[in-house]
């Protein structure tokens, strides 16, 4: 992996303002998972720091899923999904967290041992709101999360002093 391919990956992502609300600038990341090259040196780099400490990787919905799926088959680890509530046919795990308004939760299916060691996966680390549930949802099973990867952390939100001391390793800062 080289830094070139890094830079050229994020100059990829395209910040689109007030979406899905006024206020808010979405990091799409679509165009950098469009694209074979970027896409393959990011989740490269998102494993690096974790080769040899996780036994199964844990994606949470939705581009997570897609990231984690790629990493799993570069890493030649299983994926399990994390996924929003009431869309899994067999969820043994369910871990609500707050929303500016309301809460959400997360859910995930019981389907690797307890002891299973987990590498988080996602794309965007924001507010960290889904990440910490996601981390409680895997210990709430007896799974044992050893880090959080993420293609992005907007760094003034603050999301990562949610997550404990949990390792975090994210490839671009905002
Ligand atoms: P949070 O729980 O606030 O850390 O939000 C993380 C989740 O929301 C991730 O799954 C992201 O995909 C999504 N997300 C939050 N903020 C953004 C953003 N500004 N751009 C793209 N995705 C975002």
């Amino acid at each position: 992996m080289s830094s070139a391919a890094i830079q050229r990956a994020e100059s990829l992502i395209v910040s689109i303002p007030d979406h899905p609300q006024p206020g808010v600038t979405f990091r799409d990341v679509m165009p950098l998972i469009a694209d074979a090259g970027a896409l393959r040196a990011v989740v490269e780099e998102m494993l690096r720091p974790f080769a040899g400490q996780y036994d199964v990787i844990a994606g949470v919905e939705a581009r997570g899923f897609v990231l984690g799926g790629v990493a799993a088959g570069l890493a030649g680890k299983g994926m399990l999904p994390i996924r929003k509530e009431g869309k899994l046919p067999r969820p043994a795990g369910r871990e609500e967290y707050a929303l500016e308004y309301g809460t959400a939760a997360v859910e995930i299916q019981a389907d690797v041992p307890a002891g299973t060691r987990i590498l988080l996966i996602d794309d965007v680390l924001a507010t960290g709101g889904t990440l910490a549930a996601s981390v409680a949802l895997t210990r709430s099973l007896g799974l044992e999360p050893v880090g959080i990867t993420t293609l992005m952390e907007l760094d003034a939100l603050g999301g990562r002093s949610k997550l404990g001391d949990i390792p975090v390793h994210t490839v671009f800062h905002e």
